[in-house]
């Protein structure tokens, strides 16, 4: 017997509806920033009820313009979470400013905002697969503090700090092949970042990165945020399967209790790196392809040479976890057979 094909750890889902809104911009004769561009803009300040908002290339340059916006610049703090991903520390050193990494919860992932150095300007609190960090206590000592929804969308996050950042590159929960996206809660810092966006025609000069995002890829955004609610209740029923065979013996990442969160990953926590890596083997016998969500060399504490005692939690993350496939474009039967694995592992 033919074995069924592997299931990948992510696939993103192109509808016939995503494949008209891309061609109808391709055959308007616009295809650069355009009418999609602010179509996109205005749904997210519509979602997240007011504020101001500015599509951009990517992630990484919706975090560059937040910061920049909020005036961080030369030398100031930015406290960043460990376990979380190299955008975080590109934006913060491309605007010469200092990073501050500091380390995760062991239940949830997010920042410890308990370690959070009083000094730092400004936080960058990512909602790690979806859980949500402590945005209130990141901003406790007068720091800034910008949500990275990167793997979040909808629901309570985004609202409560001063400004959030979306990314809609291949395998986020918006998967539009790049963009990104900031907003403000001041409207007027949203502005800002537009202005930042239009490099071409100056009267006068300053050096600019070409943060442009182009109608295409606006087009292919907006048409999956349209089925938003769509997406976010696949993800939530595929999550509740594996929660119905999963071990009592094995743990998964925490956090996903409260039903207006989405889950971006499904994280197994075993108790030990071998475990972990016996039960990834199982997965890939059985033509499932999970994932070591981030690695330890991408840990941002060991890419600046910093000293790993001080990040126990996060190196324990790195070392134990183990990513499930879970993306609206599974099918049930591919749902099933990653549930199959997982019920039999003890
Ligand atoms: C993907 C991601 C980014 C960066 O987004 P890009 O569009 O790839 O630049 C930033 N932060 C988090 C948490 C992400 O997952």
């Amino acid at each position: 017997m033919v074995p069924p094909p592997t299931i990948p750890h992510n696939r993103p889902q192109i509808t016939a509806e995503d494949e008209l809104a891309v061609a109808q911009v391709l055959r308007s004769g616009w295809i650069t920033s355009g009418p999609q561009v602010r179509a996109l803009e205005q749904a997210f300040a519509a979602m997240l009820g007011g504020g101001g908002a500015c599509a951009v290339s990517s992630g990484t340059a919706a975090l560059f313009l937040a910061l920049r916006d909020l005036g961080i610049g030369a030398g100031d703090l930015v406290a960043v979470p460990t376990y979380a991903c190299s955008a975080l520390l590109n934006a913060v050193l491309m605007l010469g400013a200092r990073p501050a990494v500091v380390e995760v919860r062991g239940d949830d992932f997010t920042i410890d905002a308990g370690r959070i150095q009083p000094e730092a300007r400004a936080v960058i609190a990512v909602h790690a697969y979806g859980a949500t960090a402590d945005v209130a206590a990141c901003g406790r000592h007068g720091a800034r503090v910008i949500e990275d929804c990167c793997q979040s969308l909808g629901g309570p996050q985004g609202r409560c700090g001063d400004a959030a950042v979306y990314s809609f590159s291949a395998t986020k929960i918006v998967a539009a092949g790049q963009g990104g996206l900031v907003w403000h809660a001041d409207p007027g810092l949203a502005e800002a970042a537009r202005d930042y966006r239009e490099f071409d025609c100056r009267e006068t000069y300053e050096p600019r990165f070409n943060f442009l995002m182009a109608d295409i890829n606006a087009a292919l955004a907006l048409s999956q945020f349209a089925r938003l609610n769509a997406i976010r209740a696949r993800r939530r029923a595929i999550r509740a399967a594996y929660e119905a065979v999963r071990p009592a013996s094995l743990a998964v990442q925490a956090g996903f209790g409260d039903e207006s969160v989405l889950p971006y990953r499904y994280v197994l926590r075993f108790p030990d790196a071998s475990a972990r890596d016996d039960a990834r083997a199982r997965f890939a016998e059985a033509g499932v392809r999970a994932a070591i969500p981030i690695e330890r060399y991408e840990l941002l504490h060991v890419y600046l040479g910093l000293d790993p005692a001080a990040y126990p939690e996060a190196e324990r993350i790195v070392a134990t976890t183990l990513s499930l496939p879970l993306f609206p474009a599974m099918t049930d039967a591919e749902v099933a057979r990653v549930a199959c694995v997982l019920e039999s592992l003890t």
